[in-house]
């Protein structure tokens, strides 16, 4: 098989991409190893963020969010385009920006959260530092414990299980091949040109875009090229339904926790608390102990949730880095071989990192300065 552009993985990441240069005229095809939306991209939250993640604020430090904020600007025009986005590509996204709410239970707490509201409002999010009276009027929902917070109006979420199937349908739709069950085991460049092994055959194409999330740092090796992508194991938690409780994505600045009630009335609730691997395979399950904890959590920032009995608790593997920023764009020393990973929060930043990306490979100016986002950074 012949192509322009060869997308290497089937999350929104890559489905997001082949979206954007399908639509441009661009010859597309994209290649996934199992089938799509089958890993992260399919098995998240659904949070859409813009906040700077409060335990790596704490754990990490002041010095560490201020080399993080740049991405904000991103995560703003990200949810920008989940709002828009869905009429575009004829996708029910699920999208509700109902604004997310951090929650603290001390002084101490609460004064970190200013320190961290003070950064993301210079990189332009809008972030309202709440009192105890301020949390209870907009939140009765929450603990009494709770000593005041941070609003975020723009916060929300959108559908996992909607999002990447109706990007590759739109790419579809505008030309873009897609080959399920194709694993990319080799790749190679001689002469400006890649060839990628499958099982199947080779793969000739002019440009490459590394979207293989977790893996992306095996495909890139593929070319020498040293990037340290990870892969960690955590757990989601959802509910049962039941009638409308909280409208907002909840943070607590204590431990771990993202919660929020979904459209169908279930709640998803998670935060990144660990699963396990198993067995020589390294099989992912659930951790009780994480499963406990996170519980624990959810039900002191929320008490109503006591009368909600769980239904599933699930595993997958996010994509990190160890700066937490994304790596966008092509790699210096390798004309034509582009990265789109965004470790982490890559839900809520798959449209504008794709359309990034697109951008770049179609030899257009971004709208965003990438320097700091750079595979350069590895060396
Ligand atoms: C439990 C959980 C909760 C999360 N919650 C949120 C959230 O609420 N909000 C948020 O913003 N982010 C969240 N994330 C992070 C987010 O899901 C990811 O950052 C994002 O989905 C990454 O998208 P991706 O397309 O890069 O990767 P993936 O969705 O992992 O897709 C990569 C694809 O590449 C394929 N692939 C890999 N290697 C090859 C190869 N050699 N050949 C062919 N195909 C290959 C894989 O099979 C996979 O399908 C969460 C993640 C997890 C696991």
């Amino acid at each position: 098989m012949k192509t322009d552009v060869l997308i290497i993985g089937g999350g929104l990441a890559g489905a997001a991409t082949a979206y954007f240069l399908a639509r441009e005229g661009v010859d597309v095809l994209l290649a996934e190893r199992f089938d799509l939306n089958t890993q992260a991209s399919g098995a998240n939250a659904g949070n859409l963020h813009i906040q700077i993640p409060h335990e790596t604020f704490v754990t990490e430090g002041d010095n560490w969010a201020r080399e993080f904020a740049p991405t904000i600007p991103l995560m703003l025009e990200s949810v920008k385009l989940w709002t828009e986005i869905g009429d575009d590509i004829g996708c029910d996204l699920g999208v509700s920006t109902t604004g997310g709410l951090l929650v603290a239970n001390s002084e101490h707490e609460m004064r970190d959260i200013s320190r961290k509201a003070a950064i993301e409002q210079r990189w332009g999010a809008r972030i309202e530092l709440l009192g105890r009276n301020e949390v209870r009027a907009c939140a009765p929902y929450i603990s009494r414990d709770v000593v005041g917070g941070a609003f975020c109006p723009d916060e929300g979420r959108a559908n996992p299980l909607t999002a990447t199937p109706g990007f590759a349908a739109a790419a579809s739709r505008h030309g873009a091949r897609i080959v399920r069950n194709t694993e990319i085991h080799a790749l190679s460049q001689t002469g400006g040109r890649f060839t990628a092994c499958t099982r199947d055959g080779a793969i000739e194409a002019r440009r490459v875009v590394n979207c293989a999330g977790a893996d992306a740092g095996s495909v890139a090796g593929m070319l020498g090229i040293n990037l340290p992508i990870e892969g960690h194991p955590i757990q989601m938690t959802v509910t049962e339904p039941v009638k409308p409780i909280v409208p907002h994505l909840v943070y607590a600045a204590s431990e771990k926790l993202t919660l929020k009630q979904m459209n169908n009335g279930t709640f998803l609730i998670g935060g990144g608390w660990p699963a396990t691997r198993r067995g020589t395979d390294g099989k992912l399950a659930v951790s009780l102990a994480s499963l406990r904890d996170n519980l624990r959590v959810a039900l002191s920032v929320v008490p109503a949730l006591a009368n909600v009995h769980i239904v599933r608790t699930w595993p997958a593997i996010v994509n990190g880095t160890a700066d937490w920023k994304p790596v966008l764009g092509e790699v210096p020393g390798h004309a034509g071989f582009f990265v789109n990973v965004f470790p982490w929060m890559g839900f809520s930043a798959g449209p504008i990192s794709a359309l990034i990306v697109a951008e770049l490979v179609l030899g257009r100016r971004p709208s965003f300065d990438l320097k700091r986002f750079s595979a350069m950074r590895y060396g």
